[in-house]
């Protein structure tokens, strides 16, 4: 298990590294005369979406940069102090950031807190396949292990949360209201053109071979929006800190994989490359390009921006479930 942030602990790095602006205030008020709303957006994917409804009115500080793994992130204090400056902060929740709730709790920042989930039904964990907590049950009041937190994989979704983004904008900063309308709307158009074209591909493959090993419970919701099924995962949980998988595990993978007679195996973005590649050498299959999972990939890479990422998944994945195997 790893450390978790203990409250007094942080209210004590707080004190020790934020000698800084007693004179903060100006960052917990509706700014004002030109000054720019300051926003935290807790990893890569959501970062991306809240800087396209932003725009220039806002600053955007994403805490958990492109490929770095939220579901294990251990705050630094320089991160603590930023959240306890932000005039919003915004998160996933369903149990993905589970150290923020910490932090809330010691600091008590003054800033918004908005769960960008808010209004979506979530799949509950174990829905429709075999998922888990590495078999820990969830603390009262946490969300890990009961939610399937991935929701950025189904377009439709992200539809929803570029809507609230652009309604606590809106409350942080109701000056620059038309602006963040627009900029909402054009995203929302923008999406519902990708989600159409996700559409057009995976309809490119046959449906008996619409079937999805990855490393960690990622793609419920992508299986569920785009008719895939999750026929398995190394992990065979919905974060990816479960510990390593047990032999017997991975055999019956490996089973699992020679029986569905799939091409491809895939591995992502935030780890866990090597162990899939030996599951995909041991079954005799190919490892597909990495997919981008729970984090953006770095600049310049094809999955650089939220829209760029599903793209390259979904092309991945259909090349690579296409190929003879
Ligand atoms: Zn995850």
């Amino acid at each position: 298990m790893r450390p978790r942030v203990i409250p007094f602990l942080l209210a004590w790095v707080l004190a020790l590294v934020a000698p800084l602006p007693a004179a903060s205030p100006m960052a917990a008020q509706t700014p004002a005369n030109g000054d720019v709303v300051h926003v935290i957006a807790s990893f890569s994917i959501l970062g991306d979406l809240v800087r396209q409804v932003g725009g220039d009115a806002v600053r955007v500080t994403t805490l958990i940069g492109p490929g770095t793994d939220a579901h294990t992130y251990d705050p630094a204090p320089a991160d603590l102090v930023l959240l306890s400056e932000a005039d919003v902060v915004f998160e996933n929740g369903l149990g993905f950031e589970p150290w923020l709730d910490g932090f809330y709790e010691s600091a008590q920042p003054p800033g918004a807190r908005v769960v960008v989930t808010e209004g979506i039904t979530p799949r509950a964990a174990g829905e429709d396949h075999d998922t888990g907590d590495g078999g820990a049950a969830p603390d009262e009041g946490d969300e890990r292990g009961q939610f399937d937190p991935h929701i950025w994989h189904d377009v439709a979704n992200a539809v929803v949360i570029v809507s609230n983004i652009r309604d606590a904008l809106v409350a942080a900063d109701p000056a620059h209201t038309s602006e963040f309308a627009a900029n909402a709307a054009a995203a929302i158009t923008r999406l519902e053109a990708l989600d159409a074209s996700i559409r057009e591909q995976v309809a490119t493959l046959p449906e008996e071979r619409r079937k999805l090993v990855t490393s960690h419970d990622t793609f419920g919701y992508f299986a569920d929006a785009y008719g895939f099924e999750v026929l398995g995962t190394a992990l065979g949980s919905l974060s990816s800190e479960a510990g390593d998988p047990s032999a017997r595990d991975i055999a019956l993978l490996i089973e699992e994989i020679e029986t569905a007679g799939v091409p491809a195996i895939f591995a992502e973005n935030v780890g866990n490359v090597d162990l899939m590649a030996s599951i995909a050498a041991e079954a005799g299959v190919t490892l597909a390009p990495t997919l981008y999972t729970d984090a953006l990939g770095p600049e310049g890479s094809p999955g650089a921006t939220y829209e760029a990422m599903m793209q390259s998944n979904v092309s991945t994945i259909v090349t690579a479930l296409g190929a003879s195997s």
